[in-house]
């Protein structure tokens, strides 16, 4: 076959590397003929989703046939409600990494950088390369955003900044003072992507709420989603809310239709339950306190973190504990690809979850299999 074409894609997109999600669940029952398998490896709610949601889901279907409102009216105006903002500021995306990229496409050329945190998110370098901008990597301290040297690498062509807060897979945190400083030095003509896709879940009194700085900082846009304190990540919706010219291009640049209708109907609903949300967030920080616990007793170091998910550092490749736990039927997230080559991402799970990873990583580490 001649496929001399294939070499005309994009230089960015030639040099791409996948995204490499969690393993599924089904393809590890598959592949080892275990029943009971744990997944622990992409910061889903292990409760699921809400009662809200499930009955606004049931009620969806009727209208299949039909397309999805791609304003979002309903879902919009309950955001609206929720947030405080208008709903000229709001933008719908399919996941919030769809408004990731959405900001990638509106704003980003290969003329530009795009700045981010070393261990940060992969979303950011995937939006960058595929679009051929430059990737600049600031070093991370603590493994944590250092905003001071980030801001000190901001040049004349720097067109958007991304900063996760808290961040994925490290779990560190930004705090009000340090994230006002650096929004005070960027310049006027620089994007902020504030990504809190896990705020809901951060109960430390200096955590600054970035919807409350985009009166003051036009450039600044925050993204949110329904993926895991809601637990409607199967659904794939997020938001970006920004000031209404922002939103305006982002929505230009959207697909008319790229939030499903079962989804805005889910999410609308799942906004207005807030005892599930409750449920969820009190959970997480149950889980939590038993994974640190646990993880403590192994004595493996871990970052502090304020999301659904903990980095450990398990001293040793942890590929090769990742795979070792596989052989378990527990899945947990390898993290080599984010300059972090010893340490696990594990997810919260339910208490009898986190039990049988803390049991599983202490057999692997105790029994030489990895
Ligand atoms: C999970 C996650 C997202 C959200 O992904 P969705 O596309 O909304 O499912 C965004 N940013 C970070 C840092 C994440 O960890």
């Amino acid at each position: 076959m001649g496929a001399e074409f294939l070499s005309l894609a994009l230089p960015g997109v030639q040099a791409l590397s996948p995204y490499e999600p969690g393993k599924p669940i089904e393809e590890l029952q598959r592949e080892l003929g275990l029943d009971e398998v744990v997944k622990l490896a992409s910061n889903e709610s292990p409760l699921g989703c809400g009662p809200c949601a499930l009955k606004a889901v049931g009620g969806a279907l009727n209208e299949l046939a039909r397309y999805p409102d791609g304003g979002g009216f309903n879902l919009k105006q309950a955001l609206s409600r929720n947030l405080g903002v208008g709903t000229d500021c709001l933008t719908l995306g399919n996941g919030s990494n769809d408004v990731l990229e959405l900001v990638a496409r509106a704003f980003l050329s290969p003329q530009h950088e795009a700045l981010f945190s070393e261990h940060a998110f992969a979303v950011y370098p995937l939006v960058t390369q595929a679009i051929g901008a430059q990737a600049v990597v600031s070093p991370a301290r603590d493994w944590g955003h250092d905003l001071e040297a980030m801001a000190a690498r901001i040049s004349a062509r720097t067109r958007v900044i991304f900063i996760a807060n808290p961040n994925n897979p490290t779990g560190t945190w930004v705090d009000r003072e340090t994230l006002e400083a650096f929004l005070d030095a960027v310049p006027a003509t620089t994007l902020v992507v504030l990504d809190e896709a896990y705020f809901e879940y951060v109960a430390e009194a200096t955590y600054p709420d970035g919807v409350s700085y985009l009166s003051r900082y036009p450039n600044l846009i925050v993204t949110r989603t329904f993926s895991k304190a809601h637990g409607l990540a199967g659904l794939r919706v997020g938001y970006g809310i920004s000031s209404p010219e922002v939103a305006d291009l982002l929505n230009r640049v959207r697909q008319p239709f790229n939030v499903n209708s079962v989804a805005l109907a889910a999410a609308t609903a799942a906004l207005s339950d807030t005892g599930h949300l409750a449920r969820s967030v009190a959970a997480n920080a149950e889980g939590m306190a038993q994974l640190e616990a646990g993880i403590q007793t192994l004595e493996l170091p871990c970052i502090p973190s304020v999301g659904n998910f903990l980095a450990i550092d398990v001293g040793r490749p942890g590929r090769n504990v990742y795979q070792a736990l596989l052989r378990k039927g527990v899945i947990v997230r390898p993290v080599e690809a984010y300059g972090m080559p010893q340490h696990l991402r594990v997810s919260i799970g339910l208490k009898a979850e986190n039990d049988r990873f803390l049991e599983a990583l202490e057999d692997v580490l105790r029994d030489g299999s990895c």
